[in-house]
């Protein structure tokens, strides 16, 4: 018979790995089951220099990799898994990953968010020849030449500023004349001697398909229908990122957009009524903050929650 488990955790970012700190803690023996970006978007960050208790900062990969030692101290493991379909309407709840079936009396979904893409064919064909959404990843491929960054979010910011290592000179490309990034990251890119910014900006296409590597861009200024082309040998997304809740459609509430919904924090619901012992925590449920601080504390509740479930419906 297949073992049931007290709590597994979807994810091994931020939100999923405190929340394996501390169900670990509570003597839970969490599984972690880690999916197609182990460790989350800060295993593909650089220096993150707003969580509390790093003065000088912390290297994101650094950062991750101290929670992980942290839960497994306490008794978490951890397994390599894609999570295809979970079946939520029978209790022990049945998950269904590329490791096989696993049944378990309380989820916490920590599954995140994944790097979105601009969706023209020409974009698509060159990922991983010259297209990239990971600057902490590729940028060292990159040294000495020019190369284009697409957002005006702190992403795409942190993205240009970290590219400056390497690349000859940065274009920072984005759609409107209005940025989302913060005021201090925002002007480190513009104080930056080499990094140009470019506004009503819009890639049109990459150019290089049929030589699979990166040529340069047809651009398009939004405000005049004008095309240019930018000679560049790489091109970089930082355009935000789309929430990976796409199995739980049909078994827990989404939005428009595909994020969880959650009541009080990390309760998930089905048409509005709370799924039991069934948490989501981190960016799969935050449009909002979207913070590794925000994550982790969320993951903490999702966490309490587990415990405060398994007190009064036994384990
Ligand atoms: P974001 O704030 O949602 O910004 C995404 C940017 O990409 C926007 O400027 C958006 O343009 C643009 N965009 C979206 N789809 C596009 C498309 N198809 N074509 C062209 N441009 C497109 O996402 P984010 O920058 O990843 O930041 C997410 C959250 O993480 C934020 O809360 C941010 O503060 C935080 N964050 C913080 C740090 C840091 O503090 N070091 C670093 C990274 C992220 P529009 O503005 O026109 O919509």
């Amino acid at each position: 018979m297949t073992e049931t488990r007290d709590t597994v955790i979807l994810g091994s970012g931020c939100a999923g790995l405190t929340a394996a700190i501390y169900t670990a803690r509570a003597g839970l023996n969490p599984l972690v089951l880690e999916g197609h970006e182990p460790g989350g978007q800060l295993s593909i960050t650089t220096l993150v220099e707003n969580f509390p208790g790093w003065p000088e900062g912390i290297q994101g990969p650094e950062l991750i990799e101290n929670m992980k030692k942290q839960a497994a101290r306490f008794g978490a493991s951890y397994q390599l898994a894609h999570l295809s379909s979970v079946d939520l309407k029978s209790h022990p709840y049945k998950l269904n990953t590329s490791a096989g079936e696993i049944h378990t009396r309380t989820l916490i979904i920590a599954s995140g968010a994944s790097a979105r893409w601009l969706g023209i064919p020409s974009e698509q064909a060159l990922i991983g020849h010259g297209v990239s959404s990971c600057a902490t990843c590729d940028g060292f491929f990159f040294r000495g030449k020019p190369i284009a960054v697409v957002g005006g979010g702190d992403s795409a910011m942190e993205e240009a500023l970290f590219l400056t290592r390497f690349a000859s000179k940065v274009t920072l490309l984005h759609r409107r004349d209005a940025f989302r990034a913060s005021k201090i990251m925002l002007d480190r890119a513009m104080a930056h001697p080499n990094i140009e910014l470019r506004t009503n900006t819009v890639v049109e296409e990459v150019l290089g398909v049929e030589e699979q590597s990166v040529k340069g861009l047809r651009l398009r200024d939004v405000t005049n229908g004008e095309k240019n082309t930018l000679d560049v040998e790489g091109l970089f997304l930082g355009i935000g990122h789309e929430p990976n809740a796409k199995m739980f459609t049909g078994q827990i509430d989404l939005d428009e957009d595909g994020y969880i919904r959650t009541q009080n924090n990390v309760f998930t619901t089905h048409h509005g009524a709370v799924v039991a012992g069934v948490y989501a925590c981190g960016d799969v449920q935050d449009r909002r903050y979207r913070q590794a601080i925000t994550a982790a504390g969320s993951g903490c509740m999702a966490a309490l929650e587990v415990e405060k479930y398994l007190e009064e419906h036994g384990r």
